[in-house]
């Protein structure tokens, strides 16, 4: 059976790039009927931030992604789910490679690793763990112990291997073990270390596969040597590339052009089925034109084969759109809630009805991608600003607009029951008292009252933003 996981540190919130690793490993894991699994990699205690597992999850769970193994959904067999939980189980493994003599205490501290760090650099070799502590006695060892030093855990690197690997992505990837130092796997703090920690619990877990970001490729022949050290079955590898922004750049956490954090996007009123459609297009594609897919349609179609060698660019055009396909295609019921919180947040809505707001709302609902938008695409109705950009002096300074305005404030005068359909009567009255039509009739009478060139129907806009003020409007 294929078993997946995801696996972040809670030393931050649901990252766009953790969001897409999670949503691979789910999709590939749902396509063949597999388990996903949810499990933290808790260990670098000073970096953890306070509630940054359920923050995670809860980030997840707002996708549509769902684990199947969690802290609180664990498997018997498979737990702890916390690394920080399973110290005693490294633990065993670890006494066991020191056992084997396939690892080793290490004395060296600080400054002495320095020290041989710059020496190797003064003489242009790769700095690399000069393997000192590998050649001392078992009494020196015990003395060491005795005397209280601090020490770490290093495995022995053996000598003229090559580490291959079929990686699902990149096909087949080699490492030299003579590139790799005696790499610690206990710190003196008595914590494992990302790469023993990962290995052990990749294969606790029963995890087949894993699908991570490419920073971790590097990482890879280290994990290899520890399955192969333990006689274990390591899973199979599919290291995907770099997220990058609109100039190609690596997307970086610092990177403010582009909203990093899933719970961003939540609080902007975003559809999360949208979001989990357009995070699996970045850096997967699937066959033919068609880009709309729910999540179903996705577990269906998914194949790992199809997944990109090319960095994904981040498109926020394409954010957008998807969004903007979404949100279409929601109910009116459901698209409300979206959009009310922010228009209350932004401006005082006390002189108007609840009726008003969901006809404004409606008025807006299909060119709107997300919640907050409505703020910004509404704003002339709340603010008194008449300001007329270059286009918007052009359409006023011709000569029919002045017509079209007094004829149809006249019109307008007559309207008793103020509504869109009465409204559109008296601008077919005004078409036909003036003679004047199309652009010159429409274009005149919309940037006249709201000073812009484009907008939402016309005659709805109208009605909203009510007679007094259309009139005052049209008289200036
Ligand atoms: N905690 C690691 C990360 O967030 C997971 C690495 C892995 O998948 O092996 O990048």
């Amino acid at each position: 059976k294929v078993r997946v996981r995801y696996a972040p540190s809670p030393t931050g919130h649901l990252h766009i790039g953790g969001a897409r690793t999670a949503l691979f490993n789910y999709l590939f894991a749902k396509h063949y009927d597999g388990d996903f699994i949810f499990r933290l990699e808790d260990t670098d205690i000073e970096r953890n931030i306070e509630g940054g597992e359920a923050s995670q999850l809860e980030n997840l769970a707002w996708l549509g992604i769902v684990p199947d193994e969690s802290p609180f959904h664990p498997n018997p067999e498979c737990g702890p789910y916390r690394q920080m939980e399973a110290l005693d189980i490294y633990k065993g493994y670890v006494d066991e490679l020191i056992e084997k003599g396939l690892a080793y205490k290490c004395f060296c501290t600080a400054e002495e690793l320095a020290e041989e760090k710059e020496r190797q650099e003064k003489l242009g070799v790769a700095p690399m763990y000069n393997r000192k502590c590998s050649h001392l006695t078992a009494e020196e060892v015990a003395e060491k112990e005795a005397a209280g030093l601090p020490y770490t855990v290093r495995v022995k690197v053996p000598e003229g291997k090559t580490y291959t690997f079929k990686d699902m992505i990149r096909g087949e990837v080699s490492f030299e073990s003579k590139d790799i130092g005696d790499w610690v796997i206990v710190k003196s703090n008595g914590i494992p270390t990302y790469n023993f920690a990962v290995t052990i619990d990749d294969h606790r877990m029963g995890i087949t596969h894993v699908f991570r970001g490419e920073e971790h490729l590097s990482n890879t022949p280290k994990q290899l040597m520890i399955f192969e050290m333990l006689g274990l079955t390591p899973p199979t590898y599919g290291h995907m590339t770099l997220i990058v922004n609109e100039n190609h750049k690596k997307l970086s956490k610092r990177d403010e052009s582009i909203m990093q954090f899933v719970s961003q996007y939540k609080d902007e009123g975003y559809i999360p089925e949208a979001m989990f459609n357009f995070l699996s297009l970045l850096g997967w594609s699937p066959e033919g034109e068609e880009e709309i897919f729910s999540k179903e349609e996705l577990i269906k179609i998914f194949d790992e084969k199809r997944l990109s060698k090319s960095p994904s660019m981040f498109d926020k055009n394409k954010l957008i759109w998807i969004n903007n396909r979404y949100m279409k295609a929601l109910p009116l019921e459901e698209v409300i809630p979206l959009a009310k919180p922010f228009l209350e947040e932004a401006y005082d809505l006390s002189n108007y009805s609840d009726e008003w707001v969901n006809k404004l709302i409606a008025l807006y609902h299909d060119q709107m991608s997300y919640g907050k938008e409505i703020v910004e695409i509404s704003s002339l109705f709340f603010k008194d600003d008449y300001t007329l950009d270059e286009d918007g002096k052009e359409v006023m300074s011709w000569e029919t607009t002045p017509i079209v305005k007094a004829e149809f404030a006249n019109q307008l005068k007559e309207v008793e029951e103020w509504t869109a359909e009465n409204i559109k009567a008296a601008l077919k009255a005004t078409q036909k008292a003036t003679g004047i039509k199309g652009k010159p009739l429409f274009m005149g009478l919309r940037v006249s009252v709201t000073a812009q060139e484009h907008g939402p129907d016309l005659t709805q806009t109208i009605e909203l933003l009510g007679k007094d003020y259309v009139l005052d409007r049209l008289s200036k």
